[in-house]
């Protein structure tokens, strides 16, 4: 197929809830915003529409009394992005390069030119990494082996077995209390002795008599056969280091999320993890024109209303760049799509040949 051209103002890379309210927004400013999100793939983890979509209950978006569905809520954000005409296409981005505006997004049929780019590309399920846990055929990933309990739990595969869920955290209180739907029973293997979710998602798995809690237990290993999936894990005692055997027919891996940021590595600045660093004042990055919002910046909230909530700040951002107004960058100093820097302390304004000026209002 040809390489088609498309030119635009403001691109978004990413459709959950940040990309799609940095859509809603630029649309209701005329920018036209494209926004790209990866087909879904199992393998490579990726839904449009975002965590949201492997979500059941939403119970804390504002909005909803009685609760959404994880889908549904995505559906709505969709057509109010589409409603102010938002433009969507559905590929791999392949390459970026951010060196020069515009921006140069590559996918395979596309050459894509973005004045301004809004990343908002999320984040994904973590894995162990112990054996028995790859795609099958290598192990047994798809076949007994998960990272996404709404997605897979009602599978028959899992129907009245006996599941372990891994992980301390409100991801795995919220599977494992999910999985009590369908399994026979469910076992959560947490590393320590003290759980790292939130009080109320605790207590609701604590209270749940399908689940019993493995403390101190580590997975080493994922047993089974190719044929009928996985029959049993291999478990470690991180107080005596000592191994057993369990027999269970499903594992879920629930031990965070990790930021989606492989195309950017080496040209925007990130923290060791690999979240883009933004100031919080702005949802800037190290390169004008480029700004971060959601999961893909944020490792401490990570909520669908804080990831809407910087995606709208992404939209105000961009249109701020190409309005010719300054936009606070991580380094605490303002610029402008003319390539004018502003100090921090707001007094000097340093034109792009290097040129210094003050920034102090004149009184005459
Ligand atoms: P967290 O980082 O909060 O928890 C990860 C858990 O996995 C921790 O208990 C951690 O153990 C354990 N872990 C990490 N790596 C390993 C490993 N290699 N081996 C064994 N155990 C490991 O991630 P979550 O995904 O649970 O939550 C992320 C954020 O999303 C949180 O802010 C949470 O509140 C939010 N969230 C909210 C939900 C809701 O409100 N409905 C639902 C899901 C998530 P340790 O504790 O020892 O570090």
């Amino acid at each position: 197929m040809p390489t088609e051209e498309i030119r635009r103002q403001v691109v978004i890379i990413g459709s959950g809830p940040a990309g799609l309210t940095a859509a809603i927004y630029t649309a209701r400013a005329n920018l036209s915003p494209l926004l790209i999100d990866a087909p879904a793939d199992t393998e490579r983890q990726t839904t449009p529409g975002g965590q949201l979509m492997i979500t059941t209950d939403v119970e804390n978006y504002p909005g909803f009394a009685k609760g959404i569905e994880g889908p549904e809520l995505m559906a709505e954000f969709r057509k109010q992005a589409e409603r102010f005409g938002t433009e969507f296409l559905e590929a791999w981005i392949t390459k970026v390069d951010l060196h020069q505006r515009p921006f140069t997004l590559y996918t395979e049929n596309h050459v894509v030119k973005a004045e301004t780019l809004i990343i908002a590309s999320g984040a994904s399920a973590k894995w162990l990494g112990i054996p028995g846990e790859a795609k099958t055929p290598h192990g047994f990933g798809g076949n007994g082996v998960s990272a996404c309990a709404t997605c897979d739990g009602p599978l028959p595969a899992f129907r009245n077995k006996r599941l372990l869920v891994v992980g301390g955290g409100d991801t795995a209180m919220e599977e494992a209390t999910f999985l009590t739907r369908y399994a026979a029973k469910v076992y959560v293997a947490h590393r320590r002795d003290k759980l790292r979710a939130s009080k109320i998602m605790q207590e609701k798995a604590l209270r749940n008599e399908k689940i019993e809690f493995l403390w101190n237990t580590e997975l080493v290993e994922i047993l089974g056969t190719q044929a009928d999936g996985v029959n049993a894990v291999r478990l470690r005692d991180t107080n005596n280091g000592q191994e057993r055997a369990m027999e269970v027919e499903g594992v879920f891996i629930a031990i965070g999320h990790k930021p989606n940021t492989e195309l950017f590595k080496g040209q925007l600045d990130m923290d060791p993890v690999g979240y883009i660093l933004t100031n919080g004042h702005s949802t800037a990055t190290n390169i004008p024109g480029v700004f971060a919002c959601g999961d893909v910046q944020d490792s401490v909230y990570r909520q669908a209303i804080t990831a809407a909530g910087t995606g709208c700040m992404s939209a105000i951002d961009a249109e701020r760049f190409l309005d010719h107004l300054p936009v606070e960058m991580p380094s605490g100093e303002e610029v402008t799509i003319e390539g004018e820097h502003i100090t921090r302390d707001r007094r000097l304004i340093i034109e792009p040949d290097g040129e210094v000026i003050s920034n102090e209002p004149v009184f005459e």
